[in-house]
């Protein structure tokens, strides 16, 4: 079985052709994957898409580029807001959340109290944090550093593409590291050291759809199905089979993701 941890499949890039997007990811072997919604505007689509299809669970949290849409609200209130959500059955982790300094798109003061706004919750509920970074590791190690000292919470960096010393810092801190098509791009070096060593109990799978198609559809729209793409080339960086690969990171999936009710036997349509 495999496993997209992080897809976005409310995207209007599904609007015409969700059905059979659904049908290739379930031909192509994928069991679960995790539609994350970005913001408020868009929980009820993705919550929709996990009501409607038995192998989608829903992820919420505001993405570091619409943080400024969080100013107006109180700690107290974007944390309830964000609680309320996590209480739907499907909604199986908080985020996207982080910062993003490449685009900015939101202020840095902004950006910093909606990631730790999501820590608390997670911190609170035990569900994994599913954390967005790009250009901006001092401050995310920083932050994580300093919360988790203030009480564990699970999590994950989503779609990994960090340094190899950012890599190896998130892996002392006890986080999951998942991969996307960036693992196929030969020039991610960084990307593909932290594929090939970092300890398989801790790996994870994603496309990160519509983004990031991985070789040999990079450049077309990505989707659920692509995720044997990256499981392929992990486990060709890692010199392993990659059905035994692929159960390990359906394991962690499980164990990390451990609201989503444990399947005996294969998963039903
Ligand atoms: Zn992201
Ligand atoms: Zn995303």
């Amino acid at each position: 079985m495999l496993i997209d941890s992080h897809c976005h499949l409310d995207f209007p890039d599904f609007r015409d052709d969700q059905a059979e997007v659904m049908a290739r990811a379930h031909e192509a072997g994928v069991g679960q994957m995790i539609t994350i919604a970005t913001k408020f505007d868009t929980l009820a689509a993705a919550l929709g898409i996990s009501d409607r299809y038995d192998r989608v669970y829903a992820a919420f949290g505001i993405h570091p580029h619409e943080a400024a849409s969080t100013t107006d609200l109180s700690d107290a209130a974007l944390t309830d807001k964000i609680m309320a959500a996590a209480r739907h059955p499907k909604l199986v982790g908080i985020g996207e959340t982080g910062l993003d300094y490449h685009y900015m798109h939101s202020p840095k003061d902004a950006q910093i109290r909606s990631f730790r706004a999501h820590i608390g919750v997670a911190r609170a509920m035990q569900l994994p944090l599913i954390i967005h970074t790009r250009e901006a590791e001092d401050d995310t190690m920083d932050i994580l550093r300093n919360e988790m000292l203030r009480g564990y919470f699970p999590a994950l960096i989503h779609c990994f593409s960090g340094s190899v010393g950012f890599g190896q810092a998130m892996l002392d801190l006890g986080l999951y590291l998942s991969f996307s098509g960036i693992v196929t791009f030969k020039k991610a070096e960084s990307v593909r050291h932290m594929a090939a060593t970092a300890p398989v109990d801790r790996i994870l799978s994603e496309t990160d759809s519509p983004f990031l198609a991985p070789v040999p559809h990079r450049g077309k729209r990505n989707e659920p199905a692509f995720v044997a793409q990256v499981v392929a080339e992990l486990a060709a960086l890692r010199g392993v089979h990659q059905s035994d690969l692929a159960g390990h990171i359906a394991a962690n999936f499980a164990r990390l993701f451990n609201k989503i009710p444990a399947r005996l036997g294969k998963a039903a349509p």
